[in-house]
């Protein structure tokens, strides 16, 4: 019997209660398995915990996590606190130290859920996107100076390493190549900045020797939008810097219905350090503590945790449960346009767990 053990973090907002809602699923679906057991610990960082101690988690935090198999976050960010400081209080806090440079997001239109594009069939809007999570606009270089007079002046310099870009570009090839078409967009904006996004097509162009069987091209961001909303059908992985791959997600996970249902992985790929699943939604300050957030997108995280603990079959089983319940109107949340709440949807999965067949 395997053990695994999952840290949960839950933070702030909504965050607390799509985790719960996380937690027992994949309670339920380690006792139905039954060939591995899921232990969670519970850490209770992020705006509350700031309000007590001056910062989102203890100087210690990372030591107490960096042992777990992996772990599974809600979001930071608290109404009273700027955001700046809770992201990088909590969330990049762990991705970066702990070298989660791999941000997977999976973006497909459910069954039952109907895309914001009126002419998308379902299976024509199929895509990853691989966002570069270590280093670019989210580097934390800059500075700010003269605060309050009118000289006053801040940077915020976009730093890419040819490491960085090499293994980010090397992780995207790689799963372009494991889905069924082999089909790789490296999205860039080299025309306006000129240093590191000229390097950045240099490398995609090194690595793409390496992968004689992947057909690739290379689309400039702004240009990208229209392609997602005008030719989804076009696309299937897609590479971005940190930045282009954050806008470009939230528009991927509206077009294939609500920021509800989109999950990610960040992933430190060697597991020197554990990685992490989230929603890839925020705290959602406006409907926090009403229990009408949308659950699927945590669920589909806790898919994405499985596959990477090499529990395949789990994770299938749960994948089809979700889309057992994503196509029965009734369990779609306020989001999705129905009236379900967070408990509904997550029995109904538990529920289809049990049902499913795999
Ligand atoms: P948000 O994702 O919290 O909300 C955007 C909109 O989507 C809101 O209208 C919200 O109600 C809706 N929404 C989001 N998730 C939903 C769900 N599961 N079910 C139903 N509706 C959902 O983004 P925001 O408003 O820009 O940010 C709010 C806070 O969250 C900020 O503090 C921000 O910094 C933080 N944030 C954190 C993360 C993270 O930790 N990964 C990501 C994004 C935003
Ligand atoms: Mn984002």
């Amino acid at each position: 019997m395997k053990r695994y053990r999952i840290a949960a973090i839950p933070g702030d907002g909504i965050g607390g209660e799509v985790i719960s809602a996380g937690v027992e699923v994949l309670t339920a679906l380690a006792k139905r398995q039954g060939n591995f057991t899921l232990a969670f610990d519970h850490f209770d960082w992020g705006g509350a915990y700031y309000k007590k101690h001056g910062r989102m988690m203890p100087a210690n935090g990372r030591d107490l996590i960096k042992s777990h198999d992996a772990i599974l976050f809600g979001s930071a960010g608290h109404p009273d606190i700027p955001d700046h400081i809770t992201l990088w209080g909590l969330r990049l806090a762990i991705c970066q130290p702990f070298d989660q440079y791999a941000n997977v997001r999976p973006t497909r239109v459910l069954p039952g859920i109907t895309s914001p594009l009126r002419h998308v069939k379902n299976r024509e809007l199929d895509w990853v996107i691989v966002r570069e999570n270590s280093e670019g606009e989210y580097a934390g270089v800059g500075g700010r100076v003269h605060q309050g007079s009118p000289l006053e002046a801040a940077t915020d310099v976009a730093m890419f390493t040819r490491a960085g870009v090499e293994r980010i570009m090397r992780f995207a090839f790689k799963l372009a190549r494991s889905r069924p078409r082999k089909l790789l967009t490296v999205v860039t904006k080299s025309n306006a900045q000129r240093h590191a996004m000229v390097m950045w097509d240099e490398i995609a162009v090194e690595i793409a020797g390496e992968f004689p069987d992947v057909t690739w091209d290379k689309m400039l961001v702004d240009a990208m939008t229209m392609r997602m909303v005008m030719k989804p059908q076009t696309i299937d992985t897609v590479v971005a810097t940190n930045l282009h791959a954050d806008i470009l997600s939230d528009l991927a996970a509206a077009l294939a219905g609500s920021l509800g249902i989109a999950p990610t992985a960040n992933l430190n790929p060697e597991r020197t350090f554990p990685s992490m699943f989230e929603p890839i939604h925020g705290s959602a300050f406006d409907i926090m503590g009403r229990g009408i957030a949308n659950p699927i997108g945590t669920f589909w995280s806790a898919v994405m945790l499985l596959e990477h603990l090499g529990e395949q079959p789990a994770a299938d089983r749960l994948m089809q449960a979700i889309e057992r319940v994503t196509a029965d109107a009734r369990f779609h949340t306020p989001d999705l346009g129905g009236r379900a709440r967070t408990i509904d949807v997550t029995a109904a999965v538990i529920d289809a767990l049990h049902g499913a067949n795999s």
